[in-house]
């Protein structure tokens, strides 16, 4: 097979991206029409057509600039040659002039699953322990140990045991504003679908979080307050004896056969690299549309990372109210980076621009790829939960644990995690397959990348045929057929709350 030397990640592109590592030389033919005219360094735009002044340059399929001058098919595309589209005021954005025609229904597809009583379906069958306070955790812990090692194997239907640790609850401005961001997410958690509705609650007695008023949705039976135990040995006796009925019930728990249209399927990234953008995250976009198609709910976040785009977000939203909540949670979240005293990363490192990322706008629509190409349906503040299907932009950091937390908050029951530079990431509450952007890493972590979509840049797939594969993994892994490989280690991190309110 010959050798590609470029790719064009969306038809509607004019131009490629060289993605051969030595570049391409002058006089080399491109495709029976087009012929390179001089050197294209590696990651670099080479004009598919003739440009004339001003005319534009398409990338993702948006507009990422102007030709400053003509350009003659066939030539590099250097930063210098393109003129930087206005930078997009939240004033003045286009709300639903882009609007997408939904994309063809996808028939056929299914999962196993469990579905709880909420009419939610989870995707892994987990006792959850939910802590109130942080001065419990150390109790809590050891508990965990022991129901792990005691009671677990007893249960063979229950997937594990997940602590979720944080260091709310008190000694916080538990009634500022912004303090119901960490109170939602928390909310929020413990009614996740992977924990069939019966979380253990586990709290102190003196905290500000207090559990019957901040997590109204836990079982009574399921709570345990520490200072109501009589010593050491009862309070972890305590926690170890509900969590034994608690997998009692757990166990009975059985899959059954589910519409697509039941999954909650979040995307995000970290630690990228010149390729994310060409071929992970188009590739992860390509599986977001058919989840999409066959009626799933597909989250996208990371505000910073999408912020420089967002004129092309606010277009693709489905009417002038999703827009508007768009632009609400740009404007908050520039207002919070604004009272910490910095700026966004507007402009593209030094790094970027050697990696071929023109401006601010191609760097953020490399992320935003991960969205696919439908309709944006509804927006989410951090941590709230999904209430629509189809295309969700929900609010949240870009930092991976804090986005992931968020995530969970808002419902997804299995994330997909593109990376180029490489992370251990994974989220022990809910499945995550984790593509890697290019093969290099595929090959030195064999056994912690799920999907190579580095074979996309090499030739030897297609994005749409990542997407698939993508899309196929996600069933086969939402059905617990199979496993990713952070299970596979069961790679635990500590989830991470978002808290833009004060600490007192
Ligand atoms: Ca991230």
């Amino acid at each position: 097979m010959e050798k590609r030397q470029f790719i064009k990640v969306n038809p509607a592109d004019n131009v490629g991206i060289v993605i051969i590592p030595e570049g391409i030389k002058a006089g080399t033919k491109l495709s029976d029409s087009v012929t390179a005219v001089e050197h294209v360094p590696h990651g670099h735009k080479v004009a598919l057509k003739d440009f004339s002044k001003n005319e534009e340059i398409i990338r993702y399929g948006e507009v990422i600039g102007y030709a400053r001058e003509d350009i003659p098919k066939g030539s590099w595309i250097s930063e210098d040659k393109v003129q930087l589209p206005e930078p997009p005021h939240l004033e003045e954005l286009p709300i639903a002039t882009k609007v997408p025609d939904p994309l063809p229904p996808l028939e056929g597809y299914t999962f196993l699953g469990y579905r709880n009583s909420d009419g939610t379906v989870g995707t892994k069958n987990l006792l959850g322990i939910m802590t109130s306070v942080q001065c419990v955790e150390g109790v809590v812990n050891i508990a965990v140990e022991r129901i792990k090692r005691e009671l677990l194997p007893k249960y063979p239907n229950v997937d594990g045991v997940v602590p979720i640790n944080h260091h709310y609850g008190c000694g916080v401005a538990i009634d500022a504003p912004e303090a119901k961001v960490p109170k939602r997410i928390l909310k929020n958690l413990a009614t996740h679908p992977n924990f069939g509705g019966e979380l253990l609650l586990v709290g102190l007695g003196c905290e500000k979080l207090v559990p019957e008023k901040y997590f109204p949705d836990v079982k009574k039976e399921n709570t345990v307050i520490l200072q109501s135990e009589l010593g050491f040995e009862l309070m972890v006796d305590s926690i170890v004896s509900k969590a034994r009925q608690c997998l009692e019930r757990l166990d009975k728990r059985v899959r059954e056969v589910c519409p697509v249209s039941d999954l909650v399927v979040g995307v995000q990234c970290g630690g990228s690299d010149a390729f994310s953008g060409i071929t992970a995250n188009p590739a992860v976009g390509y599986a977001a549309d058919l989840l999409v198609r066959a009626g799933a709910t597909v989250l996208f976040s990371e505000v910073t990372e999408v912020r420089d785009g967002v004129h092309h977000l606010t277009a693709r939203a489905i009417n002038q109210e999703v827009g508007q909540k768009l632009i609400d949670e740009m404007a908050w979240y520039d207002n919070y980076l604004e009272l910490g005293g910095v700026d966004r990363d507007a402009n593209p490192t030094p790094g970027n621009k050697a990696g071929g990322l023109a401006n601010v706008v191609e760097k953020s629509l490399g992320s935003i790829a991960k969205s696919g190409s439908s309709a944006i349906v509804d927006v989410l503040s951090p941590g709230e939960k999904v209430r629509k299907k189809g295309l969700i932009f929900a609010a949240t950091p870009a930092s991976d644990f804090v986005c992931g937390t968020c995530q969970l908050a808002s419902g997804i029951t299995l994330q997909v995690f593109t990376t180029g530079r490489g992370t251990p990431y994974g989220l022990s509450m809910v499945p995550v397959i984790k593509v890697a952007s290019n093969s290099e890493l595929t090959k030195k972590w064999k056994n912690l990348i799920d999907v190579d979509a580095g074979k996309i840049a090499t030739g030897d797939a297609t994005i749409e045929d990542v997407g698939w594969e993508i899309f196929r993994l996600i069933l086969e892994i939402a059905s617990g057929n199979k496993k990713a490989w952070a299970d596979y280690w069961r790679i635990e991190n500590a989830l991470c709350l978002f808290n833009p309110a004060p600490i007192t």
